[in-house]
């Protein structure tokens, strides 16, 4: 049980630590995409401002500086803002400014980064409108980071046209992982917490509800329902002992079903079953709840009754008697059953469960041997010696 708990465990820890480092991932994403888009916004902003083109780029240059070193931790690799030839306008690096995007320099920039290559790609091709891409906020990529942004530069207080421009926010390439090893240590922690609780609680239903289901059912007999012959020598075991140093009376007995056979032979296996736990229902049903009673094996019962050898003897004969007016029926037939029975008392026997055990069984074939459907004793004479082996396997 421990190590199922504890195999739960490290399934539930790996596979909670998988899907928190996947969203976290996601997260951190969009944390890139809002900074990406932050810095657009930022550089839309510095354009609206009336300037000349050397003060726009020195703007541009400031801020890659000041966010480098503040707000972006130094994670901003690269700011471009493209106009719609392709070619550079501004850039947070300067000697990069009139170059275009296209230029095979880029291509460098461009390797592991899906968003830039497909800027570089468009610029190249003069198919499509390039001043309409936007990075792809939904991917997740784990090397090259970019944001890209189309912008408008309204130029009007400068007497020109409004003109598209596209922003590129290229951030350190394996920012996205270092991130997420460094949440690490704390999403380990957080499943293994988490899984720690859902180990707890699978214990606690396992121990409230299954654990009892598992015990009973290790313990009975599907076919009769009673309790099956291991947990009866266990508990047969325990009673004697504590019988014995109480010097109580115990008797132990052994009921077989007479001509068994024949009823399968005549009727079919399922006859017999019936039979079996039709047998088994009544002595159920007429033993004392402090009596051990088990399916011993086969066609077999056995019972461990806290009474005298007086007392267990009405008792024993009375029950032979129910057995035997307790008719079958099955499909259209009316079945008798009888059942001998060898039983021994602790008073001649004493407190041996193996002795006790060979005792009634000596006894049973000796009811067997005279006549069958009657209660025989053992006196205590017809013990003989067995290797205490051979009480508990049949
Ligand atoms: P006796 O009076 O000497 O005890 O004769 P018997 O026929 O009762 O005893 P025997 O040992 O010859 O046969 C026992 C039969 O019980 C044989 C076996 O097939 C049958 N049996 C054992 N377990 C089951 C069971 O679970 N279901 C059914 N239907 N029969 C069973
Ligand atoms: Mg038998
Ligand atoms: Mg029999």
């Amino acid at each position: 049980m421990r190590q199922l708990l504890l195999s739960y465990w490290l399934g539930c820890s790996l596979l909670i630590l998988l899907m928190v480092t996947l969203y976290d991932l996601w997260e951190h994403r969009n944390q890139i995409v809002r900074e990406g888009e932050h810095a657009a916004h930022v550089v839309e902003s510095s354009l609206r401002i009336p300037m000349t083109h050397r003060q726009r780029q020195n703007l541009l240059e400031a801020y890659g500086l000041t966010n480098q070193t503040q707000r972006f931790d130094d994670r901003i690799n690269l700011l471009l803002v493209i106009d719609r030839t392709g070619r550079i306008a501004y850039s947070s690096r300067p000697t990069w400014q009139s170059l275009l995007i296209s230029d095979p320099l880029f291509d460098q920039m461009a390797v592991d980064d899906p968003d830039f290559t497909a800027v570089v790609r468009c610029f190249r091709s003069t198919a499509s409108d390039c001043m309409e891409l936007r990075s792809e906020d939904l991917h997740l990529h784990l090397r090259g980071n970019s944001v890209v942004r189309p912008i408008w530069m309204p130029s009007t207080d400068l007497g020109l046209p409004r003109q598209p421009f596209l922003v590129l926010v290229n951030f350190d390439s394996g920012m996205l992982i270092n991130d997420v090893l460094q949440d690490l240590p704390r999403l380990v922690f957080f499943s293994a917490l988490v899984a720690m609780l859902l180990a707890a609680a699978l214990w606690l239903v396992i121990s409230s509800r299954m654990l009892p289901q598992l015990l009973k059912a290790s313990q009975t007999d599907d076919l009769t329902q009673l309790m099956n012959r291991t947990s009866f020598m266990d508990l047969a075991m325990e009673q004697l002992a504590e019988a014995e140093e109480r010097q109580a009376e115990l008797v132990f007995a052994i009921l077989d079903i007479d001509h068994f056979k024949r009823i399968n032979d005549t009727y079919g296996h399922g006859c017999g079953d019936a039979a079996l736990a039709s047998a088994g229902s009544l002595l159920r049903t007429v033993t004392r709840p402090e009596d051990l009673v088990c399916r011993f094996g086969g066609e077999e019962f056995a019972l461990l009754i806290a009474t005298s050898q007086q007392e267990a003897n009405k008792a024993l004969e009375r029950l032979r008697l129910q057995l035997e007016m307790n008719t079958l029926r099955y499909n259209t037939h009316r079945i008798a059953l009888t059942v001998s029975i060898g039983a021994a008392a602790t008073a001649r026997c004493g407190y041996n469960l193996d002795y006790l055990y060979n005792a009634a069984d000596k006894a049973l074939y000796a009811a067997k041997g005279a006549g069958r459907n009657r209660v025989q004793w053992n006196m205590g004479e017809l013990i003989s010696r067995l290797s205490p082996s051979s009480a508990t396997g049949h």
